[in-house]
């Protein structure tokens, strides 16, 4: 699946133009996470404990129980910064910044992953001046491996047609990209963390639940291929892609990242993503 995602991103970024840095830097990033994943060691949670937080609407994972090697964390986390301020020169200083704060302490990586997990990073960013997105966006590469595994190991646990929450029911986090599946349009919702699809409710808003028709609108691309859902209650924004329109399969992780202009859009229009 790894390197299959790697070929899928190499082959359809070659057919776009005016993006192709964009799309190097994120082909080097899931070349580096997808070389580290054989080496996760993962301690999955019973059937019987997915089974019962699910039951609770709690996500089959606690953040406390993801198992994060210290030295492979320290790998993947060498490997994000580095790729991150080779081609960003502009983020050097503030990578190096957070690089340094993490390399302070020896429990600090480890601490900021756990408030990643929790949703809670700024807890750690906002006291230490480290520019909150940027610090984000590291933490979400580097433990995407982790994750990933993870995802991939409760998979068939999950009782997908019972979870239908907005936030994903492995590691608690928020879709980043969508699909409208053959043949009747059903949204599955991807997670920013871990890569795990779920189906959920197409005319909601799946950060803060908005149903009304005025404020929980889209834009469509020009061939229709893409929507841009926008919500003009909470003012974020979900890049979607409309099955029904293309011929055969699309890799999901592959397609967040070929739709950069997108995310650059709804930025320009004032609506946020994570
Ligand atoms: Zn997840
Ligand atoms: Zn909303």
């Amino acid at each position: 699946m790894g390197q299959e995602l790697v070929g899928e991103l190499r082959r359809r970024a070659a057919e776009q133009a005016g993006i192709g840095v964009w799309n190097a830097f994120y082909a080097e990033l899931l070349s580096a996470q997808v070389a580290l994943e054989p080496a996760v060691i993962i301690f999955p949670p019973s059937k019987e404990s997915v089974q019962e937080r699910l039951s609770r609407r709690v996500p089959a994972v606690p953040p406390e129980a993801v198992h994060l090697d210290p030295p492979l964390l320290q790998q993947s986390w060498q490997r994000v910064c580095s790729i991150t301020a080779q081609y960003h020169a502009e983020l050097h200083t503030a990578v190096e910044s957070i690089n340094r704060w993490a390399a302070d302490d020896d429990g600090r990586l480890a601490q900021a992953a756990l408030y990643y997990l929790r949703g809670e990073l700024e807890l750690l960013s906002q006291p230490a001046g480290l520019d909150p997105s940027l610090f984000q966006f590291l933490m979400n590469q580097t433990c995407r491996p982790f994750l990933r595994r993870l995802a991939q190991a409760v998979a068939p646990w999950i009782d997908l047609e019972r979870w239908y929450q907005p936030y994903c029911p492995v590691c608690g986090g928020e879709p980043d990209f969508a699909v409208l599946r053959k043949p009747h349009g059903a949204r599955w919702l991807l997670c920013s963390r871990c890569d795990f699809e779920w189906p959920y409710r197409r005319t909601s808003c799946p950060f803060c639940g908005c149903e009304d028709p005025e404020q929980y609108q889209y834009a469509p691309s020009e061939d229709n291929v893409y929507r841009l859902y926008l919500c003009d209650h909470c003012h974020r924004y979900l890049k979607t892609l409309d099955m029904r329109e293309v011929l055969g399969e699309r890799l999901l992780p592959v397609e967040r990242v070929l739709t950069l202009a997108m995310d650059i859009a709804a930025h320009e229009a004032g609506y946020t993503g994570m």
